[in-house]
């Protein structure tokens, strides 16, 4: 039905119209005082609806969860199927509306009021009394009409319609010429997505022994915690992020450079039995060395998330004495577990992707966040970026999107692997680190080189998946192993050249 004022109140919850009822009056309960208690029941009235603005109207609505996301635009509601970017469920929205104001309109007040509804009929509105002395403007949070839709009604199904109220005018006055409604003919739908949308991320600090003069990493702090929550969910398309703690790793391997870490982490995590949807960020204490210039490194960019290759979502960074620093890092390294390449900015930055949309990594709109409840001006850099002071673009949040949903799906402890894989890496300035793990060959093999594997039937030649890892010249080479690991008595790589590598599997 068209919410049009005068005939909105009897199906429907009006939290800003509830302060006339007191509880227990009217209705059934049939107690108001003053009555007879023989009398029938007095059904509730619907209260006078508000009196709309004359001269002022709604050019734009946008709802924003970190990006902005057009909802109402030249004179036309965004389908869902047309919107830049998604909106997830169970997470806070900042809605805004930007006015039009007819030429000589006098400075007052305004009364934006922002209608929720739910499937079940469940409806709020939230009002946001403001004075309109200019035109609207995006740049500051207080110069537009907003709204903070809270969890609890960021759900599928959920519809919203706008009105411009005029609160200096008695309730249930006449109609304006051109009433600020908006959508006019009725609610649309806010368009929320129906995925879980969780990002589990273990941390380990790494004890770095091999000089034994690098101290035990001190445990974590609340605010080191905190500020890596809130950097990864500001910035990424989730309702919740998990991080969890791991005991210190101890690791006497080289850390000049992140390659011999990255490995005995994948490695490590199907010994600890980490569920496969969860991401790794090894944090790397200062006193560990330079690392080769670098500053954190993931150990895959995977094309798409399965539970057999658990062994791409880990990544390591510097543990900064500033947590803001630290948490940044993180969310750049598990940006790329999470299957996002580099954003041109700088310049530095290798094998970004071409398909960026804005200039200069811009993020290309205002931005905000749920965490601070600030905006982002649109000449912010995307995370992917190597340019400070960042955020997250509506390509970002794309990208990543899917992947979330996917790992999200999966169900902790749900997944049972079969088969194992044989997974090294190759070809850096670290030795190589070859090492089994449960789990399935999902994309099909590519890179040239192949395995050959001798077993107690004899050699057999497998071809492998080869990738490069980012921030490195190492490659990773995946195979399935056609025999059980125990059984395998040899193996060798066989590059596309014709080099014979004899392979050395962890003990
Ligand atoms: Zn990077």
């Amino acid at each position: 039905m068209p919410w049009t004022p005068g005939q909105d109140s009897d199906d429907m919850v009006p939290e800003a119209d509830s302060d006339d009822a007191s509880p227990g009056t009217g209705g059934a309960s049939g107690n108001a005082t003053g009555t007879d208690p023989e009398d029938p029941p007095m059904p509730d009235l619907p209260p006078p609806a508000p009196t709309l603005a004359e001269g002022i109207q709604i050019t734009d609505v946008e709802v924003n969860q970190a990006v902005p996301v057009p909802l109402w635009t030249n004179g036309q509601y965004v389908d869902i199927n047309a919107r830049n970017a998604r909106f997830v469920q169970n997470r806070p929205a900042l809605v805004r509306a930007y006015w039009s104001i007819d030429a000589g309109w006098q400075p007052r007040e305004v009364d934006g009021r922002l209608r929720v509804t739910l499937t079940d009929g469940t409806s709020e509105v939230l009002s946001d009394v403001r004075t309109v002395a200019g035109p609207a403007d995006p740049s500051d949070l207080d110069g537009t009409f907003r709204w903070t839709i809270p969890e609890a009604l960021t759900q599928v199904g959920a519809t919203f319609q706008i009105e411009l109220a005029d609160p200096a005018l008695a309730p249930g006055g006449p109609l304006p010429a051109s009433p600020p409604i908006v959508p006019p003919g009725g609610p649309a739908p806010l368009g929320v997505e129906g995925d879980a949308q969780v990002l589990r991320v273990l941390l380990v600090p790494v004890h770095h022994t091999i000089f034994n003069n690098c101290p035990a990493p001190a445990a974590i702090a609340d605010v080191e915690l905190q500020a890596m929550i809130d950097h990864l969910h500001g910035k990424n398309p989730t309702r919740e992020v998990q991080v969890e703690i791991r005991e210190p790793f101890p690791y006497s391997g080289n850390l000049s450079g992140f390659d011999g870490i990255l490995s005995a982490l994948a490695d490590q995590r199907y010994a600890d039995g980490t569920d496969p949807e969860v991401y790794v960020y090894g944090l790397i204490e200062h006193c560990s060395g330079n690392s080769g210039g670098l500053a954190g490194q993931a150990i895959s960019i995977p094309d798409w998330p399965t539970p057999d290759n658990a062994w791409t979502r880990v990544s390591v960074g510097i543990r900064y004495n500033d947590e803001h620093s630290t948490a940044l890092l993180a969310t750049h390294e598990i940006g790329h577990s999470l299957g996002r390449y580099h954003i041109y900015c700088s310049g530095g930055e290798a094998g970004y992707d071409p398909a960026y949309p804005y200039d200069g990594g811009d993020i290309g709109g205002w931005g905000y966040s749920i965490v601070s409840e600030t905006l982002k001006e649109p000449s912010k850099k995307d995370y992917m970026t190597y340019c400070s002071d960042n955020w997250v673009s509506d390509f970002g949040w794309e990208v990543v999107y899917p992947t979330i949903e996917e790992v999200s799906s999966w169900g902790s402890g749900q997944y049972v692997p079969e088969g194992t894989l044989l997974i090294g890496a190759v070809g850096g300035d670290e030795p190589e680190y070859w090492f089994t793990a449960p789990g399935a060959l999902t994309p099909p093999p590519h890179g040239g080189a192949t395995i050959e594997l001798q077993t107690p039937e004899g050699t057999l030649e497998v071809p492998a998946f080869v990738s490069k890892r980012p921030h490195s010249n190492t490659r990773n080479v995946v195979v399935e192993l056609p025999v059980a690991a125990e059984d395998l008595l040899g193996a060798t790589r066989v590059e596309p050249e014709g080099g014979r590598y004899p392979i050395t599997i962890r003990p």
